[in-house]
């Protein structure tokens, strides 16, 4: 039987009952739970058999609940909360007592964030603690779009998928800490560095190694399908230098002369960047669905959401 449910009463019951859901975002699905609750956490971990060093996203129902989890807003999180709330950016601020330590991995700082999903924010809504929703896959695998893609990741683990279609954002939420109460980018994602920069102006983007401790986002290898896949800005070349291989192919529009590839996936046939992010992870897992020897992604324009697909199909790439 399936466990993709529409049923948000019982998604009620279950988080109430210390147990795991996963739960529709814009960005991706998320294994969400208790935040309160250590046995709900330790099976996030486990489930995701994610390393306990890398810390959970908390997820609000409404920016009112950030006060109650952190000890300091700067002016320029408020105007970034104020102006992006509900929607994918993540703040990481100092963390209130509350906060369990194995949320943050035991830093002093907690990631919050109030997700754009209506589906989720009425879960939110009628429970009495925040949830901890990294995204439902399991480490360093490609991330969950689509209930199918939990689903197939996770039957065996956990009692429901909340149904709330497919992930219109479709990439990991923007992360954004604070140094000296300035805002720097610790991870690229759904909401375009442009869009942030005309609200608190420029922004440093913080390489992997300089944001510690290195967290799954900032890993190197990650997102990653188990076909070999490599990122290349000359597709021609790339292809005819794997001619005697079954080919897949990641990209952005379109090309003229495909007679080698097996499978192809077109991200955006109007070059369009947020179509694009929506549709890559389930590209990926389509890709990784067809028994190819290669998949060959195109890197694409390097700038707003196309800055932030570029980031991930690196790490899909890296071996
Ligand atoms: P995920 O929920 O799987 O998208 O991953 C959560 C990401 O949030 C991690 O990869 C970290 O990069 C980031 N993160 C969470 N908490 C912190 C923190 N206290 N400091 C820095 N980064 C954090
Ligand atoms: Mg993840």
């Amino acid at each position: 039987m399936s466990i993709i449910s529409k049923d948000i009463s019982k998604a009620i019951k279950l988080l109430n009952n210390e147990e795991l859901v996963a739960i529709p975002t814009e960005t991706v699905y998320g294994l969400a739970g208790n935040i309160f609750s250590e046995k709900a956490v330790s099976a996030i971990f486990a489930t995701k058999k994610r390393p306990s060093f890398n810390p959970l996203i908390v997820h609000i129902g409404s920016k009112d609940w950030l006060k109650e989890i952190v000890t300091h807003i700067p002016e320029k999180a408020q105007r970034l909360a104020d102006v992006f709330w509900p929607g994918p950016i993540t703040l990481v601020l100092p963390k209130k007592e509350i906060i369990p330590d194995n949320i943050t991995a035991g830093k002093s700082t907690v990631a919050v964030r109030v997700p754009n999903h209506a589906v989720t924010l009425e879960l939110l809504k009628n429970i009495d603690f925040p949830l901890a929703a990294p995204s439902a896959n399991p480490f360093s695998s490609i991330s969950p779009t689509q209930p199918e893609h939990v689903e197939s990741y996770f039957k065996k683990d956990i009692k429901m998928v909340l149904d709330g279609g497919p992930c219109k954002s479709g990439i990991e939420s923007t992360i954004i800490g604070f140094e000296d109460d300035e805002p720097v980018i610790y991870r690229l994602g759904s909401t375009p560095i442009e869009e942030i920069e005309k609200v608190v102006g420029p922004i440093k983007i913080k390489n992997k190694k300089e944001v510690s401790p290195d967290a799954p986002g900032m890993l190197e290898r990650h997102y990653a399908p188990k076909t070999k896949t490599i990122l290349t800005d000359n597709l021609t070349k790339s292809i005819k230098s794997h001619s005697d291989k079954r080919i897949g192919l990641l990209i952005f529009n379109d090309i003229h002369n495909d007679d080698n590839i097996q499978f192809k996936v077109v991200l955006s046939e109007t070059s369009n960047l947020d179509e694009a992010a929506s549709k890559l992870y389930d590209a990926l897992h389509q890709l990784d669905e067809q028994e190819l020897d290669i998949i060959i992604a195109e890197q694409l324009p390097d700038y707003g959401l196309g800055k932030s697909i570029n980031d991930r199909l690196s790490r899909a790439t890296k071996s």
